[in-house]
């Protein structure tokens, strides 16, 4: 199955994405995180990258599609790949169209995690992120065992500088312009399965394993 996740920050990508990986045996690939890793390393990659993200704003289109399109040709995703927050812009969009034509690994199926926009505020403000291993924590709604200590590896969680009600205002500005004609467009190609994404972590994932099932 080769998959992507589509939905505004906060709608709860990459917590279904690791459910998703684990139990159908897919490669998750996350932009987002392939950008975090970088800048940890600090390499030129995310040097660039971290003045965008730290800002809320899209790093620009050739330098996304250049890690997809180097990520997309790795062994791991031969047996099918689920694809978080890629494309977010038309130009991405089509450029994933030809690299797919190219590697021959069409495009299956997009989930379009649906949030209404009250919602998201309290799930970014509270998400916490392993520093160590990346595994998504919230405060409230899904914490580790110990405070600020990640139940995985026990690394300790961070709060993502892009994750402030000011950076969450400039993303969603972004989502709005850029990334919306990117589901219109996969809509009128009818691949897409919109999946309400308000209710709770189980209850949500219940409705996209329900859709992947026929799948398999
Ligand atoms: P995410 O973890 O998916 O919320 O991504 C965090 C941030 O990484 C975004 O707000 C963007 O700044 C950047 N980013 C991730 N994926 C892309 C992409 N496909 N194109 C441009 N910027 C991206």
């Amino acid at each position: 199955m080769n998959l992507l996740i589509m939905g505004a920050a906060g709608s709860g990508k990459g917590t279904m994405s690791k459910l998703i990986s684990k139990k159908y045996h897919i490669t998750h690939i996350s932009t987002g995180d392939m950008f975090r890793t970088a800048i940890k390393k600090k390499t030129p990659l995310g040097k660039l990258a971290e003045k965008y993200i730290n800002q809320g704003k899209l790093v620009p289109d050739d330098v996304a599609i250049m890690i997809m399109e180097e990520r997309l040709n790795e062994k791991d995703t031969e047996n099918g790949f689920l694809i978080d927050g890629f494309p977010r812009t038309l130009a991405q969009a089509h450029s994933l169209e030809s690299l797919m034509q190219r590697v021959n690994k069409p495009l299956d199926l997009i989930i379009n995690l649906v949030v209404g926009i009250e919602a998201l505020g309290p799930r970014i403000t509270g998400r916490r992120v392993c520093q160590n291993c990346g595994e998504v924590y919230h405060i409230v709604n899904s914490p580790s065992k110990v405070p600020g200590i990640c139940d995985v590896c026990g690394g300790k969680l961070v709060h993502r500088e892009d994750d402030t009600l000011e950076r969450l205002e400039t993303r969603l500005k972004e989502h709005h312009i850029l990334t919306e004609p990117v589901l219109d467009y996969y809509h009128k190609l009818g691949i897409v399965v919109d999946i309400d994404a308000t209710p709770s972590i189980e209850e949500v994932w219940h409705s996209i394993d329900t859709v992947l099932e026929k799948m398999v």
